[in-house]
């Protein structure tokens, strides 16, 4: 489902992404781990087209971003990527003045340009399926932050993306929040999305993951199933990182 090759990422003269190969299979769930600015963040970015590629290919379903493209190639393709991932990011940035069934098919609108009343009843469905069927008229400001992010999941699902990627999605939660959350990620993963999560929930990384993505200053230092990962780390950077977890 996603490719990379070679990836690099550079920011004026900075790699921050150096070399990366990393693939996802369908249905598989793959978390990233790693120390504050190791560039789990930027490695997102670049599988959902909002950075191009310095060097090296993304791939998502079949459709590719390489430097040697033209401008023009990129464009169509980057737009294409973009459609097909649901990017949920730690700050949910839903439409302060639109409710909550208003922000999950804004898209379903503007994109799709699908009729009002269908537009609707999928949104309903959506709502439904991350637990909010009863909020649906509520504005974001009488929501609280984890049914915030809820809606924020339900808003990403409603262009039928074949990869959901989530950064950091319960960094911004109140603990007694997080739950929540992770439970419709969860729930996710068990109806078989393809998902790639970069999350400090070592709990929730050790049992949803297929596979743990360990990176350390833009390369993937390790990966492996959690059970390796967690219980004998193969480098001295990730058993130094899970120290550090206490
Ligand atoms: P992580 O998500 O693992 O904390 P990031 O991908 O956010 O790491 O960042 C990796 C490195 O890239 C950091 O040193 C960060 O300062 C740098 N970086 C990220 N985005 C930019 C940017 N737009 N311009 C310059 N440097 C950036
Ligand atoms: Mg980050």
């Amino acid at each position: 489902m996603i490719r990379t090759n070679g990836l690099s990422k550079a920011f004026q003269s900075v790699e921050v992404l150096k070399n990366i190969d990393l693939q996802v299979a369908a249905n598989e769930i793959v978390i990233l781990l790693g120390p504050s600015g190791s560039g789990k963040s930027t490695l997102l970015r670049c599988l959902n087209g909002l950075e191009e590629p310095s060097a090296g290919s993304v791939e998502l379903n079949g459709i590719r971003i390489e430097p040697a493209m033209t401008k023009k190639q990129k464009l169509s393709n980057f737009r294409e990527i973009r459609r097909q991932t649901g990017m949920v990011f730690q700050q949910f940035n839903l439409y302060p003045h639109k409710t909550a069934l208003g922000n999950v098919i804004e898209s379903l609108l503007v994109v799709k340009k699908m009729a009002k009343a269908e537009a609707v009843k999928t949104g309903e469905q959506l709502l439904e399926r991350v637990g909010l069927a009863d909020k649906r008229d509520a504005y974001p400001s009488r929501l609280s932050g984890g049914q915030q992010q809820r809606v924020a999941i339900a808003r990403a699902l409603a262009m039928k993306p074949a990869v959901m990627l989530f950064d950091e999605p319960t960094s911004a939660l109140d603990p007694e929040l997080v739950g929540e959350v992770l439970d419709v990620m969860r729930q996710l993963a068990k109806e078989g999305m393809t998902m790639v999560v970069v999350t400090h929930e070592m709990k929730f990384a050790r049992q949803a993951a297929n596979r743990i993505v360990f990176m350390d200053g833009g390369v993937i230092v390790e990966e492996g199933s959690p059970e390796r990962f967690f219980t004998e780390p193969q480098t001295e950077r990730a058993r130094k990182f899970l120290n550090q977890l206490g």
